[in-house]
């Protein structure tokens, strides 16, 4: 039961998902019932997460074929040949539901029996007003994380001290705000709120029930002016 100790603060919260891969699926073979039903609604939330640029971390588990790192209940089986998680496999990838395109695979970096290593591009961008993103990228651009920042400046700050040196690297790319306007404009179009207009980006929380949309800002105005009324 949600009570308002424990209902989401979207704005400051982050999403965790943990061993959601196909090999988990049913009819999988490291079948955990249940789990295929519960994707769909895993997806939306990730969506949602996503839309809003909240961090989302997903926690995989990734066997070697050797059985070196696997728990020792399981060991035995994928010493035997059970092809379970293995590094490198379609079963070892996320749910479909949880990813960007159906194309976007798991990068290379963030596994081989390695720690979570550095990503080949980073980008950084303004978030309307209220801050700098940098985006943690593979080769491709595929976003693997998102980090929130108070400015460009403490972005690149923080940047450099995770990649020394990255300072003098980086490339204006010569995107104006009005460009970058037009641009969400056309790809958020239909999914602004129906009585302010605003773009999911730049509201913190919005409802949808058919094909209208109200966000958390409308919600706060109109039952303000029901409780006067
Ligand atoms: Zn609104």
């Amino acid at each position: 039961m949600v009570s308002d100790d424990t209902a989401p603060q979207y704005p400051r919260s982050a999403l965790i998902t943990i061993d959601v891969q196909r090999d988990f699926l049913d009819g999988q073979p490291f079948e955990i019932r249940g789990t295929s039903a519960a994707v769909p609604a895993m997806g939306r939330l990730v969506r949602f997460f996503r839309l809003k640029a909240r961090p989302i971390v997903h926690m995989v588990r990734l066997y070697r074929a050797d059985g070196s790192n696997v728990e020792p209940c399981r060991r035995h089986m994928v010493e035997q040949g059970a092809q379970l998680v293995l590094l490198g496999s379609v079963g070892s990838q996320l749910a479909a539901p949880l990813l960007t395109t159906p194309e976007t695979t798991l990068d290379a970096e963030f596994y081989g029996g390695k720690e979570v290593g550095p990503v080949s591009r980073l980008a950084i961008g303004r978030d309307n007003e209220r801050g700098a993103l940098v985006l943690h990228c593979s080769r491709t651009w595929n976003v693997l994380g998102i980090a929130r920042h108070a400015g460009i400046k403490e972005a690149k700050r923080r940047a450099e001290r995770i990649y020394p040196g990255l300072s003098a690297k980086w490339l204006k790319t010569g995107v104006s705000k009005r460009q970058a306007k037009a641009y969400l404009d056309k790809a958020l179009k239909g999914v602004e709120c129906s009585f302010c207009g605003k773009r999911p980006d730049q509201i913190d929380q919005m409802v949808s029930t058919g094909n209208a949309r109200i966000c958390n800002v409308c919600v706060r105005d109109i039952a303000a002016m029901m409780s006067i009324e």
